[in-house]
């Protein structure tokens, strides 16, 4: 096939394997530049970017903040080995742990994403507790490499098979649909904590390194755990000597309306990961905040784990960047304003629009999710099930009315950048109105 004089959308088809995607049914815009909340694709067309791409770009595109910083460290060095110190390392991994939620702070190991960050997560976890297994909820994303993947408690798991051994799965809390049959709050996190607790008598808890769990789930609905949950899981984790670790891949800077959702719920982990707003997604890193009282064991003895890309100095100084543009705009705090914004606007499309069952989140963290019936909560389409039902439609459709929405099955994740203004939101909910007014649904 010849396509060297091919427009750039056919070259992207024919030579980009995309993700998650039959190949051939890919074909979305090509984008070429981004500022503020909205992309630009190869036409000129713009689109609001109402997911923040995948719930990671909290700070917008283009920020001159992090461009700066990122062109200044491209010209000083652009890579040291983790074997080497760096300045910016240094620097960025100190201001982490002054930012960790621990009085006694913590200290980084950096990955290159999310996903590497849950790995080396249990990895420390097994390692320090001599424990070989790993608790971690049905609904989870937690990665999609054979290792996170495991890790990964939905149907983006089972390539992945078989898996990493020792890795058992259990159900969290889901107050919209409860698998502990009941629509009440406080009997969703009993149930659900005596729930683990028997799945913790059936694996032996001493045989148990760790609790791994999104303090908000993202991609498999933004479900918020119901009061008592997250601090209930604390207190098993120190009952039986269970390191809990926190996956704050999403919910981390910001995202929730504090630095970390840990934060926001006043629940403390003993190992933290995160990626995406790290850096606002301008460069790719992860990492595995690991607790000073856990973390100073390594002094005297080996961390057995590295990556090439530990600690990249374009990724330091985006970080750093990064943590500047989100204290100067005090991001953090303003994505509680974003929170009333998103919840006055979306309420009233659920008001209405019948196809919504169900509008929740936190901070600029909120999933809408899709019913074919308000009363029975019947999904548009089943959640894991053989097909994605009538999102992709839903999405190409936003596309053509300038908003890109990321979504899974009948859950829209509406997540906007930090810098979101009021305005921008109104544009989105607008695109929103007129799209899922076009899908038929019994009033
Ligand atoms: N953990 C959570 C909660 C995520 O949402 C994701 C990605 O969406 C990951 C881990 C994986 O991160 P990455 O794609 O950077 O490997």
């Amino acid at each position: 096939m010849t396509v060297l004089a091919a427009d750039t959308r056919t070259k992207h088809a024919r030579f980009v394997l995309t993700p998650w995607s039959i190949q051939g049914a890919a074909n979305p815009p090509t984008i070429e530049r981004g500022a503020g909340s909205f992309l630009y694709d190869t036409d000129g067309r713009r689109y609001l970017d109402l997911s923040a791409g995948l719930v990671a770009v909290n700070l917008g595109h283009a920020h001159p903040t992090l461009v700066e910083a990122i062109a200044r460290q491209a010209a000083r060095v652009c890579y040291v080995t983790p074997a080497l110190g760096n300045d910016e390392r240094a620097e960025f991994a100190a201001e982490l742990s002054e930012l960790s939620p621990w009085a006694e702070g913590g200290r980084t190991f950096f990955t290159a994403g999310g996903g590497e960050a849950n790995e080396d997560a249990i990895k420390v976890a097994r390692l320090v507790t001599g424990r070989p297994k790993v608790l971690t909820a049905f609904r989870s994303f937690h990665g999609s490499a054979p290792g996170a993947g495991t890790l990964t408690g939905e149907n983006r798991r089972w390539p992945t098979e078989p898996g990493l051994p020792g890795v058992v799965h259990f159900f969290a809390p889901f107050p919209y649909r409860s698998p502990f049959y009941t629509r009440d709050a406080a009997t969703e996190t009993q149930r659900a904590l005596e729930h683990i607790e028997l799945v913790l008598t059936y694996e032996d808890p001493g045989r148990v390194a760790a609790i791994l769990i999104e303090p908000v789930v993202g991609t498999n609905g933004v479900i918020i755990y119901p009061e008592g949950y997250l601090s209930g899981l604390r207190a098993l984790c120190d009952r039986h000597g269970i390191l809990l670790i926190f996956d704050e891949v999403m919910t981390g800077f910001g995202r929730t309306g504090a630095a970390f959702a840990s934060d926001r719920f006043g629940v403390l982990p003993d190992l933290l990961t995160f990626a995406k707003g790290a850096t606002s997604a301008y460069v790719p890193l992860g990492g595995v905040l690991v607790r000073e009282t856990i973390a100073e064991g390594f002094e005297r003895r080996v961390l057995p784990t590295g990556h090439t890309f530990s600690g990249h100095p374009l990724a330091m100084a985006a970080g750093r960047a990064a943590l500047r543009a989100y204290a100067e705009g005090d991001l953090f705090v303003r994505a509680r304003t974003v929170e009333g914004w998103l919840r006055e606007g979306l309420e009233r499309l659920k008001e209405r629009l019948p196809v919504i069952g169900d509008v929740r989140g936190v901070g600029a963290f909120f999933g809408v999710e899709l019913v074919k019936d308000r009363a029975t909560r019947e999904p548009l389409t089943p959640w894991q099930g053989t097909s994605p039902g009538p999102l992709p439609a839903l999405q190409r459709r936003l596309l053509e009315l300038g908003v890109y929405v990321f979504g899974r099955y009948n859950v829209l994740l509406i997540t906007p950048p930090l810098i979101v203004e009021r305005d921008e939101l109104e544009l989105g909910f607008e695109a929103l109105e007129r799209a899922l007014g076009e899908i038929d649904v019994p009033a």
